[in-house]
């Protein structure tokens, strides 16, 4: 006989799945690779940018050049946008930052902007607002333009810690070493068992795998040159220097063993990418993979890359 199926013991049912699929969701977030270049004009490799989804929210790690026309590409209005984080004030990180602030506001963004990041980072916004003074005022004219949506709100970070905490996601920020830039952040992106850390720009880092230990998934920055073009070039030495050689990566990833690493700000002279992970794959056996624009990345149980 089959036992009939009461319509309360079908909502209780219902109701659980719902819990499941709910709990399922809060967990879950979607990262694209927007930019992962270096100050290089390429087309390619558009300047350093990082989507994370996370329960319905957008987050901007870094505002690279040709920010907006990747978001628009991964199918992402940009007026849903509202914080981005700035790893540090380098050119290529924030070249990006104007289109994406004034044309969110022309396509009608209904919030403020927030934008966090490093000393420096209020002054940035307030000499932004004042160059564009103009379009303001040529825009608010003669449009319906709200200008209580054309400011920057911007917020310095002070010292490393949770900068941001709101709807079960978590973000801190920890210094890394990309000296002299001072300071330099790196982020720790957490929402319920799920975690993602961007490396931002930094040579090897003892804070950063510090706090980098356990994620689900590690985006790292690398650079590499050929050692002919090495040798006797002192401004490319510095240029190395502070950033990661695939060597320094393998160390890193080892200790701090991501279920994947990612390259990002991929700056490479006279050596090619296979060259890289070649490298890196000598001293490390887990999965790391050379990122792209546009590489889309779930952050789940599992991690599925497509
Ligand atoms: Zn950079
Ligand atoms: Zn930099």
């Amino acid at each position: 006989m089959t036992p009939k199926l009461s319509l309360s013991h079908f909502l209780k049912l219902f109701l659980i799945l719902l819990f499941f699929i709910d709990t399922a969701h809060a967990d879950y977030m979607e990262v694209t690779l927007l930019g992962t270049g270096t100050p290089k004009p390429s087309i390619d490799r558009f300047g350093p940018s990082t989507l994370i989804e996370a329960n319905g929210r957008y987050f901007i790690f870094d505002s690279g050049r040709g920010l907006s026309i990747r978001l628009q590409q991964a199918g992402v209005a940009l007026s849903k946008v509202e914080n981005i984080f700035l790893t540090h004030l380098h050119s290529d990180h924030i070249s990006g930052l104007s289109d994406l602030w004034l044309t969110s506001w022309i396509w009608q963004r209904q919030h403020p902007l927030r934008l966090t990041g490093p000393v420096g980072t209020l002054a940035l916004s307030q000499h932004l607002e004042l160059a564009h003074q103009a379009d303001l005022l040529y825009r608010t004219k003669n449009t319906n333009l709200n200008s209580d949506f054309f400011p920057i709100l911007a917020k310095e970070i002070v010292s490393e810690g949770i900068i941001y905490q709101h709807d079960g996601i978590k973000i801190t920020a920890f210094l890394v070493n990309h000296y002299p830039v001072e300071p330099a952040y790196g982020y720790r992106i957490d929402s319920g068992e799920q975690s993602i850390v961007i490396s931002g720009d930094t040579t090897f880092s003892k804070n950063l795998i510090k706090y980098a230990k356990g994620a689900d998934l590690l985006i790292h920055e690398v650079a590499a040159a050929n050692s002919e073009l090495l040798a006797g070039n002192s401004r490319l030495q510095k240029v190395i220097s502070y950033h990661t050689t695939p060597e320094q990566a393998a160390q890193i990833f080892s200790a701090t063993e991501p279920k994947a690493a990612v390259f990002n700000h991929v700056l490479l002279f006279g050596i090619n990418e296979r060259a890289v992970l070649d490298a890196t794959r000598e001293s490390f056996n887990g999965d790391v993979r050379m990122g792209y624009d546009l590489m889309k990345i779930g952050v789940g149980d599992e991690l599925i890359f497509y």
